[in-house]
């Protein structure tokens, strides 16, 4: 059984001297090849090892080397959304790091590789470890999903559709960019709640940077199936509402305290706990 590597690894850059441009996963769950494959069409240095991060991030601002003008060809909101994908990321010192996705602590273990391929082989497709727990309703595991996938609708997410939005930032602190990581993880109102139910659930706070950071710590915590199962639910409970609170901010213009989401989720877990096993009916 094959599995390709970016289905097990992430890359972390630091100097940006040992991470492929086009070729490693470091922006997003996938590759910059294949989520801007017009204007990968367009780079002069396309071979394997050929152009580096630091290549293309340069303290002076991104240093293109392109065949023809990506604007000159029509390519120039292709250019604005990678520009946008890439501009989060800061060259600093250190070295450029490969994590484990399979493993909480990012180290790979060969023992949990084989231990996934014989429980699950559908893990190594995707190993992403995503509950489908009966406690949890459908439609949020579904979401829960498509945010890891980064398929939500986002601000970014619909421009990589080629969808007109009116502005690409985050309508509760402005400074991001609305993409599904920062709506739920990143942006300083989720980083609150998420603190705040983490407190509530006698779990250490934990800076998460990624979906998937969220959904490896809630399938790893617990000492029992019972104990895993509430603090998925928990979690998913949290990404869920994040996600409702946002979409209660922008078509209802209705802004919800970090206090009011934290209780929503609180009373929508509990009552998912509470029908367990009694058909998924709980919403
Ligand atoms: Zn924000």
């Amino acid at each position: 059984m094959g599995f390709r590597f970016n289905d097990i690894f992430q890359h972390t850059v630091k100097t940006g001297n040992n991470t492929q441009f086009w070729h490693d996963t470091w922006t997003k769950s996938k590759k910059l090849k294949s989520l801007y494959p017009r204007l990968y069409e367009l780079e002069k240095k396309k071979k394997k090892k050929s152009c580096m991060v630091a290549d293309r991030i340069t303290l002076g601002g991104n240093n293109w080397k392109w065949k023809s003008d990506p604007v000159v060809v029509g390519l120039s909101t292709d250019l604005e959304n990678l520009t946008k994908c890439i501009a989060s990321t800061h060259l600093q010192s250190g070295e450029d790091q490969i994590a484990c996705i399979l493993t909480y602590d990012g180290k790979f273990k060969v023992d949990v590789l084989r231990k996934k391929i014989k429980k699950k082989p559908s893990l190594i497709i995707n190993p992403l470890q995503i509950d489908w727990s009966k406690i949890i309703p459908i439609k949020v595991t579904t979401f829960i999903w498509r945010a890891v996938m980064g398929k939500i609708p986002s601000a970014m997410a619909l421009s990589h559709r080629g969808v007109n939005v009116d502005t690409y930032s985050c309508s509760s602190c402005i400074d991001g960019l609305e993409d599904a990581n920062h709506i739920l993880v990143r942006c300083p109102y989720a980083i609150s709640i998420t603190d705040d139910i983490l407190g509530w659930c006698g779990l250490h706070q934990v800076k998460f940077q990624s979906i998937e950071e969220v959904i490896h710590f809630a399938a790893y915590q617990g000492r029992s199936r019972k104990e895993r199962d509430s603090i998925t639910a928990i979690c998913y409970g949290l990404l869920w509402n994040l996600w409702r609170a946002r979409n209660d901010r922008l078509f209802q213009t209705k802004f919800i305290y970090p206090s009011r989401v934290v209780e929503n989720i609180n009373f929508l877990v509990f009552t998912w706990l509470k029908c367990r096993g009694k058909g998924n009916m709980c919403t």
